[in-house]
C-alpha cells in the first residue's frame, strides 16, 4: 500500500507511551506548554487564520511516482554509461541527497572525470553538488531550472512519504530507502540556516483512530531513528479536536529559498548549466560527457521510456504568512505547513493525472476543512 501523508496518519493502534504507562496529562517538552493540571489543556498554540480572502496563490505539481520506488541504477547506452536517479514520488526533496549519494557511488566507479547531469530539480542539483565534491567536472542539462521545476512546488517537509507502494517494492529496496533517508537526514542538518531555508519544525498528526507502531513515525518504523521526539499526546493535553494526536519533529525545507541557494552554490562550485531539453536517446548519446546521471524526474518516462513512472498530482493553496505559526498539522488527508512565504494547505494526491490546471472544488473542500479544524481548536 502506498504511504501518503494521509496514510501516514491513517492506521491502527499503538497506545501512547504515556497512556500505556497509565499516566494522565504530564509535562511534555514542546513550545507553548504551560504547567499541566489533570484534565486540563496544557499545550497552547496560535491558530491559523483560514479564509478564502487570505489565499495568495494556488499551485499544482506532478510527483514523479514509481510504485516499485525510486530508480538508482546503471545502464549502458552505446558508448555512454547512464546512471539513473529518478522517481521519488512525494519524497524527492527529502531523499534527494541520499539517492544522489547512491548514484554518485555508482558513477564514480566508471573513473570518469567529466559527467553530465540531466535535470536541475532537487535531485539533479544535490547529485551535481556531490559529484563536484568528488572532483568531477559537471555540466547540467535541464529543460527548466528553478523556480520552474516541480521541486519548487514541493511543500517541503523532510519526510519520505508517497515514495512507493508497499506491495510493489523488491526486498532490495528498503535497505536502499533507509540508507538514502539516513544520508539525506544528516546532509540537511548541515543546511539548517536561514540562507538555505531549512529549519526544525514540530508536527502534530491527528485522527480519530489510534496510531500503528509500524507507521513511518512509529516505534517499529525502519526510519524511527530519523523521527526525533515522536510521542503520542494524552487526550486533554493538546488543543486539537481529535482523540489521537502524535507529535514529532522533522525539518521544513522552504523550497524557493533552498533551491535558489543550491543553484548558486553549484554554480560557485564550478557546475556549468545549460538550459536545454533532450528529446530522445540519440540526443543523450550525442552529449560530449562519457557518463550521464539521469535526474529528469517525471521527464524520464518519455526520455528513457519508463512506463512505470506516473504522476501523482498535488495542489497547494497558500494563505498569507503568519509568522507566529511555527508548527505543522497533518489531519486525515489534510496538511498545513507553516513557511515564511505563506501557510501551505495541502491534501490532494491524484494518481495518473497529468493535467496541471488547479482544481478549485478541491481547494474549496480543503480550505473549508482547515477552517473547521482551527475553529474547533481550543
Ligand atoms: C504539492 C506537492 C507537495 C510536495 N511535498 C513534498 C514534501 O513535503 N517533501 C518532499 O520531499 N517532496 C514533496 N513533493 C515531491 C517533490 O516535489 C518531488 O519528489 C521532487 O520535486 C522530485 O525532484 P526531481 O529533481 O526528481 O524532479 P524535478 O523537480 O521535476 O526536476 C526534474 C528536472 O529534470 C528536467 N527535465 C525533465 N525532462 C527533461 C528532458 N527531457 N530534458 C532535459 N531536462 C529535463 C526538468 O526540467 C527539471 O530540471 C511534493 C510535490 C508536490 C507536487
Amino acid at each position: 500500500m502506498q504511504i501518503t501523508r494521509r496514510k501516514l496518519l491513517g492506521h491502527a493502534a499503538i497506545a501512547s507511551a504515556a497512556l500505556a504507562a497509565g499516566c494522565g496529562p504530564r509535562r511534555i517538552a514542546a513550545p507553548g506548554l504551560t504547567t499541566p493540571t489533570p484534565g486540563a489543556t496544557t499545550l497552547s498554540l496560535p491558530k491559523v487564520r483560514v479564509s478564502d480572502d487570505r489565499i495568495i496563490r494556488t499551485v499544482t505539481g506532478l510527483r514523479p511516482f514509481r510504485p516499485s520506488g525510486f530508480r538508482v541504477q546503471v545502464e549502458k547506452a552505446g558508448e555512454k554509461t547512464v546512471v539513473h536517479n529518478y522517481g521519488h514520488g512525494g519524497g524527492g526533496v527529502t531523499l534527494s541527497w541520499g539517492t544522489a549519494s547512491l548514484a554518485v557511488e555508482q558513477a564514480m566507479q566508471t573513473g570518469a572525470k567529466r559527467m553530465a547531469v540531466l535535470g536541475s530539480g532537487a535531485v539533479g542539483m544535490a547529485t551535481t553538488r556531490l559529484l563536484l565534491e568528488r572532483g568531477v567536472a559537471v555540466t547540467v542539462y535541464a529543460k527548466d531550472i528553478p523556480p520552474n521545476t516541480t521541486s519548487n512546488i514541493a511543500a517541503a517537509q523532510w519526510f519520505p512519504v508517497t515514495v512507493y507502494d508497499d506491495d510493489r517494492i523488491s526486498p532490495d529496496f528498503m535497505p536502499q530507502f533507509v540508507k538514502a533517508a539516513e544520508f539525506a537526514y544528516r546532509r540537511y542538518q548541515l543546511l539548517l540556516r536561514s540562507d538555505w531555508g531549512v529549519r526544525w519544525m514540530v508536527n502534530y498528526a491527528m485522527r480519530d483512530r489510534p496510531f500503528h507502531a509500524d507507521e513511518l513515525t512509529g516505534t517499529e518504523s525502519p526510519i524511527h531513528h530519523l523521527v526525533p521526539e515522536s510521542i503520542d499526546l494524552p487526550e486533554g493535553s493538546h488543543p486539537f479536536p481529535f482523540k489521537y494526536v502524535r507529535r514529532y519533529t522533522t525539518m521544513m525545507i522552504e523550497t524557493p529559498v533552498y533551491l535558489e541557494t543550491l543553484m548558486r552554490d553549484i554554480r560557485l562550485a564550478g557546475a556549468q548549466i545549460q538550459v536545454r531539453e533532450l528529446h530522445d536517446l540519440s540526443e543523450v548519446a550525442a552529449l560530449p560527457e562519457p557518463v550521464i546521471v539521469n535526474c529528469t524526474g517525471l521527464g524520464a518516462r518519455a526520455l528513457f521510456n519508463d512506463q512505470e513512472l506516473t504522476p501523482i498530482k498535488g495542489q497547494l493553496s497558500v494563505l498569507l504568512p503568519q509568522p507566529e505559526i511555527d508548527y505543522a498539522v497533518l489531519s486525515r488527508d489534510l496538511y498545513m505547513f507553516a513557511r515564511r512565504d505563506g501557510i501551505l494547505l495541502g491534501g490532494t494526491h491524484d494518481r495518473d493525472v497529468w493535467d496541471l490546471a488547479p482544481d478549485f472544488d478541491a481547494q474549496k473542500r480543503i480550505v473549508a476543512a482547515h477552517a473547521k479544524l482551527y475553529a474547533e481548536m481550543r
